[in-house]
């Protein structure tokens, strides 16, 4: 059969020597090799305990942020769960009652809001696609669990919370900065 590349090699079926068949060459191959890196500086990292440095550009678990008054900038447009390629978006929308109006910037607000995060590839696209900055991706690792449950994430496990505010604009723009 013609190869379509020049990478083939041809299989010998010659005898091995004794030496060969007591394997004794290639176990000394393999602990020069593991010699060789034993001494070499450790690129693995003790995780959790021990967290590598993250690029600029990492993008880690979603922030629904809230505006300098406290209330929810997200307004159940859409636009986010539209945009996200994982379909890993669901939300459902309410309207603001008279009332409400510190707890909601907008007429309308998302009542549920749900991201899959086993099907989100933390691409961003949800956070470019949003109208009224409220929906960021932090440098949060995401967690792992051996429940699939644990990996919907809603509404109550997203927002931010008033004491524990994420300057995310800072950083995002410094990011994008970097990144030009
Ligand atoms: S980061 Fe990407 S995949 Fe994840 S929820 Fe946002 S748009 Fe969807
Ligand atoms: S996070 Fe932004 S894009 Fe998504 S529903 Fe809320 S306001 Fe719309």
């Amino acid at each position: 059969m013609q190869s379509l590349t020049n990478r083939s090699k041809v299989v010998s079926n010659k005898q091995m020597t004794l030496v060969e068949r007591l394997y004794i060459p290639a176990i000394l191959g393999g602990m020069r090799i593991t010699l060789k890196h034993f001494f070499k500086k450790k690129v693995t990292f003790n995780y959790p305990e021990e967290i590598r440095p993250h690029s600029k550009l990492w993008r880690g678990v979603h922030v629904l942020k809230k505006d300098d008054q406290g209330r929810e900038n997200c307004t159940a447009c859409g636009l986010c769960a539209v945009a996200c390629p994982a379909e890993a978006i669901t939300m459902v929308a309410e309207e603001r009652q008279p009332g409400e109006e510190h707890l909601y910037r907008e007429e309308k607000y998302a009542k549920e809001y749900n991201i899959n995060m086993l099907r989100c590839i933390f691409c961003g696209l949800c956070e470019e696609a949003c109208p009224k900055d409220a929906i960021y991706l932090t440098d949060r690792i995401a967690l792992s669990d051996y429940k699939r449950d644990t990996f919907i994430f809603t509404k109550d496990m997203l927002t931010e919370s008033t004491d524990n505010r994420i300057d995310i604009d800072v950083r995002r723009k410094g990011t994008r900065e970097g990144a030009n």
